[in-house]
């Protein structure tokens, strides 16, 4: 990866999560290899199966131009990438719950295809430098190290102002936390990355909502001085080795240890991870 190196702190939205909600728990994710296999592990569940899917789906498009968009069927293109994640592959333990999950993306889905609204707007992208990295990131901070990364799930460019709007797609049933950075974290890549103004930040609840919720823009200089406070801490912890348990017992963990102790299933290698089911 250019402009890193091996003492590069790397931060993303869900890094930091993981890291303020506890040390070890962004250890086990996103620090901890497998001595054996030499990547890192991860856990698939129903949840994270109909995320990947409805995702992979909708970020297609932006590629194709908009008049190709709406002809393709989403819905053909959603069995084709759910049988990626068919069965153990999905974390599914009955044909029922993977029923029940598909069927819910089908419906998000099908929500997109009778209200496409930015959808079938011409999109923009952010330009990645290695494609064996295709993730946009940027330095944060030169002077400590601090790359920060996130892959932003759709830009509509708005042409009356030259301006760009920050979509991040919602498959979950619960709503983003309000002191969440993860539409600042987007903000700041776009404006490092592109030249154009931010129009509007938003968020698409697929479960309930037909169109894009708008949220506030962030006020970016408050947000970075947060972000570089929890890189900041992530590389002490790291370079400490200082994964401690805060709590001892909320057992976010607990998939992770699991793994490590031998008692997951492994069901893939995928990209740098290995991928397990409880
Ligand atoms: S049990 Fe402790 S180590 Fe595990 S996630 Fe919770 S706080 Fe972290």
């Amino acid at each position: 990866m250019s402009n890193s190196s091996s003492t590069t702190t790397w931060i993303s939205h869900s890094s930091m999560n993981d890291f303020l909600s506890c040390p070890q728990l962004y250890y086990l994710r996103n620090v901890y290899k497998d001595p054996k296999t030499k990547r890192k592990i991860n856990i698939i569940n129903p949840a994270l199966a109909l995320g990947q899917a409805v995702h992979e789906v909708l970020e297609a498009l932006s590629t194709l131009p908009v008049e190709e968009r709406m002809k393709i069927s989403l819905l053909d293109k959603y069995e084709q990438v759910w049988s990626t994640l068919s069965g153990k592959k999905g974390g599914f333990h009955s044909e029922d719950e993977e029923k029940e999950y598909k069927e819910r993306g089908r419906q998000m889905l099908q929500t997109v295809i009778d209200n496409p609204g930015p959808i079938a707007h011409k999109a923009v992208m952010l330009k990645v430098e290695d494609p064996n990295f295709p993730i946009p990131k940027f330095k944060l901070s030169v002077e400590d190290d601090i790359m920060l990364c996130g892959k932003i799930d759709w830009m509509e460019y708005v042409p009356e102002t030259n301006s760009v709007h920050i979509i991040d797609f919602k498959t979950g049933r619960h709503e983003e936390d309000p002191g969440s950075l993860q539409l600042a974290i987007y903000c700041l890549l776009v404006k490092n990355l592109q030249k154009r103004n931010i129009h509007q930040v938003s968020y698409w609840y697929l479960d309930s909502e037909k169109e894009p919720r708008k949220m506030e823009l962030p006020d970016l200089d408050e947000a970075k001085e947060k972000l570089l406070n929890v890189a900041l801490r992530m590389k002490a912890a790291r370079a400490n080795r200082a994964f401690a348990c805060p709590r001892n017992g909320c057992y976010s963990c607990k998939p992770f240890t699991a793994i490590i102790e031998g008692k997951a299933e492994f069901v893939e290698a995928k990209s740098y991870q290995d991928i397990y089911i409880l």
